[in-house]
């Protein structure tokens, strides 16, 4: 890391205890940020580095509710609205019990990058809460969430801030907590989330856009050494919306998925995934040792394991942060793996990127490759703005043109700062420049 920019996360570090998450992020960003303050003195006299790694608002709020035994349960709730340089507040809602400040501020730091790579009008933030939607009742979650936007309102709106889902938040959550912010604003305001319900002013395509844009990234990635995924073993972790329309996408274009995970275990099946039983047992809320019961032989479900040990030539890590290791990298190279590509956020640790590297393995890191969720997010504020609504094939040729342009812009970004085929690089670089630009126009915000 350059000298001026150790100083500045040693300061991030210092301001910030105890945030772990927060600190690797902003460590892999601030890497690549070397040769671009080296170019743009005027970066470091407006302090934009700086600047950028304190959020412009942190909302801490208290979410009482009662369960269905009808005692009061506590959780704690967060919106980190980070950076709004290039438009309003965007990025999604995790509700997942390891949930804490740290968590929520990594996230609304990469979602800055993230979205500026879009190449859409949309800030970066993130929210969430510690409230575990597991095991709970309908009933429960609709209090929850009723309780959590009876505060969240007040911060959030169309030209100010717009969440979205995340671990945990999907199309349920977020039509309670749209349906509670109309009924206590007393404004149908489409644009105030998005992943809504397609006949309450969703977008097509949303639904399934971060795991189809990452599958769109890698096949980007594939066509520049004149390959595809026709015949590839594909490995994706996770089972959850990202995983699931990943591994559908992947299958479309010809590729063999042979395993998928939750956090309790990872199935191997041979044959490849049975994608419309998977389906069928998570929309049940199920788990993936129930898809090793309901397939049959010649499935295993691993409980203790890493996933990374299933030979694969495509690895797509959709769970959550810093589930793919050193080791799992060094297997994955031992193995003969040429891609990994991350449509969850930050699934790859400091220490797996750096093998990774090392063995030759091309690596798209989460702010690029799992863009498409948040810029067809984008796309479903347009349709709401416009009070129009796009059919799925022209959703999905929006989503595969931008994910293409998002690929593009990395490799020419790497390519000009003299780190060719670097995405890690690339995204960063760009992202940031981006950003940079805005609020030096903007004057001291
Ligand atoms: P979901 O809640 O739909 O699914 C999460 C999946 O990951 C579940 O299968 C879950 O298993 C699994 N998982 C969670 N924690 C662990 C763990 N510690 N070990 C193994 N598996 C685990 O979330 P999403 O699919 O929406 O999100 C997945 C990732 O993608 C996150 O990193 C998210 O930030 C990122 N992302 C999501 C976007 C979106 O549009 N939804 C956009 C961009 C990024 P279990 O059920 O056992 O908890």
């Amino acid at each position: 890391m350059a000298e001026n920019l150790i100083a500045i996360f040693d300061e991030v570090v210092a301001r910030n205890p105890g945030e772990t998450e927060f600190h690797q992020a902003a460590r892999e960003v601030l890497e690549s940020l070397g040769p671009v303050v080296a170019k743009h003195p005027e970066y470091a006299s407006a302090e934009v580095v700086r600047r950028l790694c304190e959020p412009e608002r942190q909302i801490i709020f208290r979410v009482p509710w009662t369960d269905d035994q009808g005692r009061v349960q506590l959780n704690r709730g967060f919106r980190v609205e980070f950076n709004s340089a290039l438009g309003p507040y965007k990025g999604g809602l995790r509700f997942h019990p390891s949930v804490y400040l740290g968590i929520v501020k990594f996230l609304g730091f990469e979602q800055i990058f993230k979205n500026a790579l879009t190449g859409l009008p949309i800030g970066g933030a993130k929210g969430g809460s510690d409230f575990d939607p597991k095991g709970k009742s309908d009933a429960e979650v609709m209090r929850f969430c009723q309780s959590f936007m009876t505060e969240l309102y007040r911060y959030i709106g169309e030209y100010t801030d717009v969440p979205a889902g995340d671990i945990g938040v999907g199309g349920r959550e977020i039509g309670y907590l749209f349906g509670h912010f109309k009924r206590i604003t007393n404004r149908y305001e489409s644009g105030v989330l998005t992943g809504k319900g397609l006949t309450w002013g969703g977008s097509q395509v949303r639904t399934e856009a971060t795991g189809y844009g990452t599958v769109f990234f890698v096949a980007e990635m594939l066509a520049i050494t004149g390959e595809s995924f026709e015949g590839k073993r594909v490995v994706v972790s996770g089972s959850g919306n990202v995983a699931i329309y990943a591994i559908e996408k992947a299958q479309q274009l010809g590729g063999l998925v042979v395993a998928c995970s939750d956090s309790n275990g990872y199935v191997f099946d041979e044959a490849g995934i049975d994608l419309d039983l998977l389906k069928e047992i998570k929309e049940n809320r199920g788990r993936v040792s129930d898809y090793a019961q309901r397939r049959g032989s010649g499935v295993r479900h691993v409980k203790d394991g890493s996933i990374w040990d299933v030979p694969c030539d495509i690895a797509l890590p959709c769970a959550t942060q810093n589930e793919l290791n050193g080791n799992d990298a060094r297997h994955l190279a031992a193995a003969g793996c040429s891609i990994v590509a991350e449509g969850a956020n930050m699934p790859s640790t400091p220490e797996a990127i750096e093998v990774m590297r090392g063995a030759g393995i091309r690596f798209a890191p989460g702010k690029a490759a799992n863009a498409g969720g948040v810029a067809t997010s984008a796309l479903e504020m347009q349709q709401n703005a416009s009070r129009d609504s796009w059919s799925f094939d022209h959703t999905e040729s929006r989503l595969g043109e931008i994910m293409r342009s998002i690929h593009n812009r990395c490799l020419e970004t790497a390519e000009s700062y003299g780190q060719p085929n670097d995405y890690v690089a690339g995204a960063n670089i760009s992202g940031f420049t981006k950003v940079a630009d805005a609020m030096l126009a903007m004057g001291l915000i």
